[in-house]
């Protein structure tokens, strides 16, 4: 908790956390995080995409890695938890088993990845896609720094990445539990809805008569409330906009969210029908346009197995729940098996100075992931974790 103090003082402004890519308050927070990583007897380096990498080498021949960690950027004004506390309860897990003599048949990194906000760029995940290895040609183009591509690790490198997180929301909170079991990562739909319909006098169009966009896209966030995943409409233009004129036309933006991409899309149609019905009764036309899919990232079942058993070891009830945002998780799925770790986090807030975590549900996570490694590392002989 107190290193988490210390790091939330280094920011790129004054009076408040921010911390981006690469930029000096990152470099000053690598170089204090890979000091008390050098503290704990781990190799210490910076890869070139400036992730910061701590090593725990196994003696055993061939062993492969596993990796845990989080990202230690920030969005602009944070809190002090969202990120780091994946790097310091990983952290501290390690130095525990060393001091404690233990052996592990696979090398364990701790990564601090140097971009997953996005606030320099405009591009989430950066450190995470660079490792492994899946920048695309318009990412490298944007960024001025170079040789990004080199931080790229070796297919089949890894046995896993695991990650502690804030939840970020009010499940565990309410479930009065200090840890939970990610079991997927939602994926999610934008869409881009425009309702057109007749702008007219307030006082003189009699109701029957009129054809009021924003009457139509008042039913559209109905329906959504009511669709059954997770859906929001967060933004809505209305327009002309004047207290004495019916809306003529209406665009507003449509966030549907779920762990299961299946349940995801019939959603998204059963909405994009609505859209149109309500359009249709009303006299409306109504254009839909996607604006960006992202797939749902499922955690591998066997190492969201050994999380459950180790909080339940800890004495927690094991609650599963998915996460609605996104995480380095979703970056490493696509080189090797992911899952992660939530702690509760204060009235589920998050991205704000006000983000707050309880000691005791630190070290419960500390004690789950350190039982996890050492459950691992039982397991190693006789599996394909070494
Ligand atoms: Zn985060």
């Amino acid at each position: 908790m107190a290193r988490c103090d210390r790091l939330g003082a280094i920011s790129d402004e004054r009076g408040r956390l921010t911390r981006s890519f690469h930029s000096p308050a990152m470099q000053r927070a690598n170089a204090l995080v890979g000091s008390w990583m050098r503290e704990a007897g781990l190799d210490v380096r910076e890869d070139a995409a400036f992730n910061l990498l701590g090593r725990w080498p196994s003696s055993r021949r061939g062993a492969r890695t596993l990796l845990l960690g989080s990202h230690l950027d920030t969005v602009r004004d944070a809190g002090k938890y969202d990120g780091p506390i994946g790097v310091l309860v990983a952290l501290a897990a390690v130095t525990y088993l060393r001091e404690s003599g233990l052996e592990l048949p696979f090398h364990v990194e701790i990564v601090g990845f140097s971009d997953e906000e996005g606030l320099r760029y405009q591009t989430t995940y950066l450190g995470s896609r660079a490792l492994a290895g899946t920048l695309t040609a318009a990412d490298l183009a944007r960024i001025e720094e170079r040789g990004l591509r080199r931080a790229r690790r070796r297919a089949g490198e890894f046995v896993g990445y695991i990650e502690t997180h804030i939840e970020q929301g009010p499940v565990l909170q309410n479930h009065e539990l200090p840890v939970g079991i990610v079991t997927a990562i939602a994926g999610a739909d934008r869409i881009r809805v425009e309702f057109q319909g007749n702008a007219g006098h307030a006082g003189t169009t009699p109701m029957a008569l009129r054809h009021d966009a924003l009457c139509g896209a008042a039913e559209l966030v109905l329906a959504a409330e009511r669709c059954g995943v997770v859906a929001t409409v967060g933004q809505m233009g209305v327009e002309p906009g004047a207290s004495n004129v019916i809306p003529g036309r209406v665009v507003l933006s449509l966030d549907v969210r779920h762990g299961d991409d299946r349940r995801r899309e019939r959603a998204v149609h059963r909405l994009e029908a609505d859209a149109r019905t309500i359009a249709a009764t009303r006299g409306l036309r109504v254009r839909w346009e996607p604006v960006q899919r992202t797939k749902a990232v499922r955690c591998d079942r066997r190492l969201t197995g050994l999380l459950v058993r180790s909080v339940r070891r800890a004495g927690v009830e094991p609650l599963k729940l998915a996460s609605g945002a996104g995480h380095d998780a979703v970056a490493l799925s696509a080189i090797c098996p992911v899952a992660m770790l939530f702690v509760r986090c204060k009235d589920g807030i998050s991205h704000h100075p006000a983000e707050s975590v309880k000691r005791a549900d630190v070290a419960c996570a500390v004690t789950v992931i350190a039982d996890v490694l050492a459950e691992l590392g039982r397991r190693g002989a006789k599996s394909n974790y070494q």
